[in-house]
Order: C-alpha cells, then structure tokens, then sequence
C-alpha cells in the first residue's frame, strides 16, 4: 500500500526491509522537536560541534565495512568505492571540525567614525532531499556544516536509500549528538509539501533529478525559504589536438564509469577535435574494454548494477533512441535486469538523447569537434552547467577556455571531483548555490550585520 516502502537488492531483487511511512501528525510532531532541539544546539559552542564530529569520523572509519554493505546492497554500487564513500565521509567531518570556527567567525568592518562586523548565525531546521547514488557522502556534504554552523537537520532520504538514511541518523545518535539535531523522516517525496510548508523549517537543500528541484523550489518559493539545488549534469570532457591522448582517454573512462555511470558530475559528452578522434576512440575502447562488471559485493568488481531496474530500462531507452537517430554503437549496449554494459556510443550529435539529455549510468556519448571553437561551442550547448573537463598541454589556452566555459567547475587534465575545500554546484538546469568549503557553511546561515554607532 501507499504507507510503507520496501527497499530492494537491485543486483539479486531480493526484499531487503519494509518500512512505514510517517502519518501527518508524526511529521508535524517530530518537526516541533527538531525546533526544540534547535533552541540548544544553537547555544552550544564550535568546539563542543567539533568534538562530536571528530568522533563521528571516528566511528565511520570502525564501522566502514558494515556500512559500506548497506550502501551496496541497497543501491548496487561496487563495495569497493562503498567504503571509499564512508572514509570521504570522515574527512569531511575533520575538514569542517577544524575549519568552521574560523569560517563562521564574525568579520569586522571599521569605517571612519564608527564600528561594525559581520556575524554568520544559524537558521533553524534545514531540510535535505537526498538521492540514493550516493547516500552517504550526499547526506554528509549537508549535514556536516549544517550543524557546525549551528542549525539542526531533517533528512528525506531516496525511497531506496531508506536503510542509509536510518543508519546515519544512529550514527549521529550514537557519538552523543543531542536527540533530533539530526533526524531521519521515512517519508514520500508528496509528503515533502507538509515539511517544506512547516514554519519552523527554514531552507531546504536538494540533490537529483531537475524535476524533484523544481518541485521543491517551486514550495520553497511560495513560502519565501531559500534552497539550494544540485541537480544533473551533461558534464563536457573536451580533448584537444596537443593533448595527452592516452592519459585523457584512461582518464575518461574513470570519469565516465564511477559509481557504475551514476554521478551528476561524471564525464558524459567527450568532445573530440578531428585530429584526434580516431586515436582517442581507439584507445577509449581499448580501456573500457577492461572493466570488469558484476557482482558489487566482490571487491575486484569495477561496475556493479544500476540502482534500479527502471533506471537501467530507462537508460537503455535513452542509447536505442540515439542509435535510431544515427548514433553508432561500439562497445556494450546491453541490459540484464539492473545491470548495464559499459557501452559507446560514436558519431553523436545535437537531437540525440545521448547529446540533450543526462545519461545517468556508464553510456559514453563521444562527439566530433571541427577544432577548438566547435569544441566550446558543444560544450555550452547544454541545458546543464555543472562540472567539465579540458586536456590540452597548452595551459594558458586551456585556463582561456575555462573562462568560456559555461559550467561551475572546470577540470584542466583532470576529471570533476568534489574536494572539502573546494566549492561544488552548478549553473543553468544544474541547479544554484554551492556545497563544501567556506562557500557551502554560509549557504544556511544568517549573515547579519551589527552597526555600532
Ligand atoms: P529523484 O530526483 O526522483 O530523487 C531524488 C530525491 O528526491 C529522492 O529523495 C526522492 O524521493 C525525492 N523526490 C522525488 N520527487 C520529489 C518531489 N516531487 N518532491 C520532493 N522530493 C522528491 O531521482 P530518481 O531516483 O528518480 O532518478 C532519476 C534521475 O535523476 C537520474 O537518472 C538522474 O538523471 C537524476 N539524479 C541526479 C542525481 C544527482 O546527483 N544530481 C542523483 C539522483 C538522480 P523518493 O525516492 O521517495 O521519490
């Protein structure tokens, strides 16, 4: 029925756990004592924050292998980049248990005359919509300033992700954070609305697809609460001619393949000047070639299954489309229940699935570029503007074409990554604000001015 969710193996479609769905009365309740807990949590001091996230890291390291199971059978990603997931966690609990005392320490501006400064305060009760590809780190990049920074923090975790979502709220528990600084609702995204809409939340950042953004903007907006939104990507990987093709193409595959093809800020459209293509597409499918998908509870395994049956039916619509429209396929292209090829697709162009639309799992879409002019002009034809990637040896031209390029980040021989010190979102339909760094903790606070006359 419509009030409980049942999570699924992806990779065996085993029944793992049935859940209940919070009623209306328990989301008001429990709302009420997250502000309740706001009103200490708030008082308490950036280094009592600290002390608790430090054991927090503490504890994901110890309990690395159990957790990095969860993650695994709940969404299918190989166990091996599972537990690399939970120690990226902890280093984002050190990282913002040392910085952000200093990041949320009050500024002074003296003018002539008379005395003022800046003080970054908490809001209240912040709400994350969470996706499943990955539940931990997505969970932690909000949770871990939030709090530092003194609000407290509701999670709406991905239907199939409802395990990861309640094992972190123990975790949180568990260390001695105060009860409902941090808690889990086991709830639908329609009962989003009932939280959104609450007084005592008062922001709300999302993670996934462009229509769930919208969706909780549009609420957010309605009730003048500020959100930030990470939604997909279309992700450029621009190789030029003077560029290391066998490195760029290795690398490429890396981009492509993570987290079995499931990351917003994966290489999606490798674009490709002429001089160079025939060289990098041989060496790109030499190198996809090797990967190794099975089962994701095998360590040796480099690409398990998608995280849903729909999700693999639904990408294997988007490859046979874009071959209908002229797309040719070289590598893979097949689909057992969740599991997906690592696939190829050549000769893609504007109009095809695999040029316009996010192709969330290890389909590479690669593009033909007449030279560098073409290959920025493809890059920026793109509804989305989150990461993106130039090989060239010619640094000065490259850190040129980072300036041209429409995106919020962009790698020089390098993939996308996300990195504690670095600021991470997008622009366009990739959504607004920033994650991590300085720029990520003063997302929710409220920085207000103290004038001294
Ligand atoms: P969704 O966007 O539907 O799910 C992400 C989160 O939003 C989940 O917690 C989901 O809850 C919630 N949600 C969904 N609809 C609403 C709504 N109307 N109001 C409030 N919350 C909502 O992603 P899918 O799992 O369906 O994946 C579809 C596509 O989205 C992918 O193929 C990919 O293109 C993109 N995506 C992007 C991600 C990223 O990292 N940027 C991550 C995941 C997906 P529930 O599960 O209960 O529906």
């Amino acid at each position: 029925d419509n009030h409980t969710v049942q999570t699924i193996n992806p990779a065996t479609n085993e029944v793992l756990e049935t859940y209940q769905l919070l009623s209306a009365t328990e989301i008001t309740n429990k709302i009420q004592d997250s502000e309740t807990a706001f009103q200490d949590w708030k008082k308490t001091s950036f280094s009592e924050r600290s002390a608790l996230f430090k054991k927090l890291s503490l504890l994901l390291k110890d309990r690395k292998q159990e957790l990095a199971i969860l993650m695994t059978k709940e969404m299918g990603k190989p166990i091996s980049q599972a537990k690399a997931e939970i120690e990226k966690c902890a280093l984002l609990c050190d990282f913002y248990a040392e910085k952000a005392a200093s990041f949320l320490s009050p500024q002074n501006k003296d003018f002539e005359g008379s005395e003022a400064y800046v003080r970054y305060d908490p809001l209240g009760v912040i709400l994350a919509v969470m996706p499943w590809n990955f539940p931990f780190w997505q969970v932690f990049r909000f949770a871990v300033p939030s709090l530092m920074a003194g609000n407290v923090g509701i999670l709406k975790h991905s239907s199939n992700s409802f395990g990861c979502g309640e094992a972190i709220a123990s975790l949180f528990l568990e260390v001695g954070f105060p009860k409902n600084t941090f808690q889990n609702f086991l709830i639908s995204g329609k009962q989003v609305k009932q939280v959104l809409e609450n007084n005592h939340v008062k922001a709300a950042t999302l993670t996934g697809s462009e229509a769930a953004g919208s969706s909780v903007a549009e609420i957010a907006g309605k009730n003048i609460k500020k959100t930030v939104l990470e939604l997909g990507g279309n992700d450029p990987f621009i190789v030029l001619a003077d560029a290391d093709i066998q490195l760029a193409a290795q690398t490429a595959v890396k981009a492509r393949t993570q987290n079995s093809g499931q990351s917003c800020i994966a290489g999606k459209r490798f674009i490709i000047v002429n001089e160079v293509y025939d060289e990098f597409v041989e060496e790109f499918k030499a190198e996809m070639s090797k990967l190794k998908m099975g089962n994701p509870m095998e360590e040796t395994t480099d690409i398990g299954c998608q995280a849903r049956e729909d999700l693999a039916k639904e990408l294997d619509e988007q490859v046979q489309e874009s071959i209908k429209k002229g797309a040719k396929l070289i590598l893979g292209g097949k689909r057992n229940n969740a599991f997906y090829e690592p696939t190829i697709l050549v000769d893609v162009k504007e109009g095809m699935p695999a040029f316009d639309d996010e192709l969330f799992g290890p389909v590479a879409s690669v593009i033909k570029a007449e030279g560098e002019n073409h290959a920025i002009e493809l890059a920026n034809n793109s509804e989305f503007g989150l990461g993106s990637s130039v090989w060239t040896k010619d640094i000065q031209k490259a850190k040129k074409i980072a300036s041209q390029i429409e995106s919020g980040s962009v790698f020089i021989n390098g993939m996308v990554k996300s990195d504690p010190r670095l600021p991470f979102g997008g622009i366009k339909k990739s959504g607004y604000g920033r994650e991590l760094s300085i720029n990520g903790i003063h997302e929710f606070v409220n920085i207000k001015t103290v004038w001294i006359s």
